[in-house]
């Protein structure tokens, strides 16, 4: 791939619509950034848990690793992992 003049090279995006974008000439990464803080990450899974530090919903997290989501049905179906009884 041709750098185009001027143009930086973009990777191309995780998928989904990104929450935050932090253009400028230091950055080259899509980075998610927390409204509130100056938090930033690269995941947008990251920026949902980071942004429940300030709305003070209590996250579901995984007994077995540091998984996290917010909501049961999705903490349920990861431990499912843990457990053998599901791959995947
Ligand atoms: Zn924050
Ligand atoms: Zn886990």
């Amino acid at each position: 791939m041709l750098n185009e003049s001027g143009c930086p090279q973009v990777e191309p995006g995780v998928g989904g619509a990104p929450l935050g974008w932090v253009g400028g000439a230091t950055t080259r990464r899509k980075v998610h950034r927390c409204s509130y803080c100056s938090y930033t990450t690269m995941y947008t899974t990251g920026l949902k848990r980071h942004l429940l530090t300030h709305t003070g919903e209590r996250p579901f997290m995984c007994p077995y690793c540091q998984y996290c989501t917010v909501t049961q049905y999705h903490l349920k179906r990861h431990i499912r992992v843990h457990e053998g009884k599901f791959q995947g």
